[in-house]
């Protein structure tokens, strides 16, 4: 005999293991998942762990600019093509990258709301460390799984309205300090007081263990922390807010959340941001970061969770209530 309550806990249990087979079976065998198809092609030796300045990386651009015009993406209208080259100094170096951007223009507005619209930025880095003699750092979650989840990103926005102009970054030289980020902001490609928010995606398929997604930025914006519940609640994915944090994550840094990806070159121009990542685990920076490491189910959740951040927030920028 058991209690009442062990049995709707077993009933529970029993209905997660099924939910969660059926995901995995669904993920490993659903080629037609797009994040897949572009997270194991950036993922893969051919782009020898996409280093800055390297043929992975010219490779890897050459790849993304299909994939932004297949999805119906633009130039911003301050850049030629979807490139932004840029120098920047690192030290006594000069490191020479390229963004790519693509621009994706908003299809109504609120009613009663006559300002022009503000932009959204997606931001993920395609870059990565590259390869040392043969062993090649793929990168797979760092960070071609957000790359993959923000051009997913694109393709669902680019068939729905927007209230806002939705700007799409794959940045270069990210690990190189940030310097992609820096550059586009400082290009003033876009009027900085027109970026309602950024929304960077840095790592988002290796959960180390724990299903859960750290976000920072939760205190960059009075509404944050409200909007970050109400996708908790509407995924049932846990999100540790991590701004009042010193330490989180299966193996936290010292380092301050808020500072150890492209956020932070928006946030130094006091732009709102929110960024969604696992935090480091056991193959961060190592060869060992690979797609046969991605954890599939668990990455499908965190795709769906990116495509909920960046619906909330368009309804956000659009009604100007802050
Ligand atoms: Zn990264």
């Amino acid at each position: 005999m058991i209690s009442m309550i062990e049995f709707t806990m077993l009933m529970k249990v029993a209905v997660l293991c099924c939910v969660g087979l059926m995901s995995s079976v669904v993920a490993a065998t659903d080629n037609a998942s797009p994040w897949l198809s572009d997270i194991s092609i950036l993922a893969s030796d051919a782009m020898e762990g996409r280093e800055t300045g390297s043929k992975g990386a010219q490779l890897s651009r050459e790849y993304l600019v299909k994939r932004y015009q297949e999805i119906g993406l633009t130039p911003l209208s301050t850049l030629s093509d979807f490139t932004h080259p840029f120098d920047a100094r690192k030290d006594t170096d000069i490191i020479s990258g390229i963004n790519l951007v693509g621009f994706l223009a908003a299809n109504v507005s609120n009613a009663g709301n006559h300002q022009s619209p503000r932009y959204i930025v997606v931001s993920a880095h395609y870059d990565h460390i590259g390869r040392s003699g043969r062993r090649i750092f793929n990168g797979a979650d760092d960070n071609a799984s957000g790359v993959a989840a923000m051009l997913y990103m694109a393709s669902r926005s680019e068939q729905q309205s927007r209230q806002c102009h939705q700007v799409f970054l794959a940045s270069d030289a990210e690990e190189h300090g940030l310097l992609g980020a820096r550059a586009f902001v400082k290009a003033d490609l876009l009027d900085k007081a027109d970026i309602f928010v950024n929304l960077n995606l840095d790592m988002l398929s290796q959960p180390g263990g724990r299903r859960e997604v750290l976000v920072s930025g939760n205190t960059s914006h009075p509404a944050f922390n409200q909007l970050i519940s109400g996708i908790e609640l509407a995924s049932t994915m846990p999100m540790i807010a991590t701004d009042e944090r010193r330490r989180v994550g299966r193996y936290p840094g010292k380092a301050d959340r808020r500072k150890v990806s492209d956020h932070a070159a928006f946030a130094e121009q006091g732009i709102p941001f929110l960024f969604l990542g696992v935090g480091r685990h056991n193959y961060y920076h190592t060869p060992r970061d690979t797609l046969s490491r991605v954890n599939k189910p668990f990455y499908a959740e965190t795709v769906n969770v990116a495509w909920l951040y960046l619906q909330k927030l368009d309804a956000l920028c659009g009604n100007r209530a802050d």
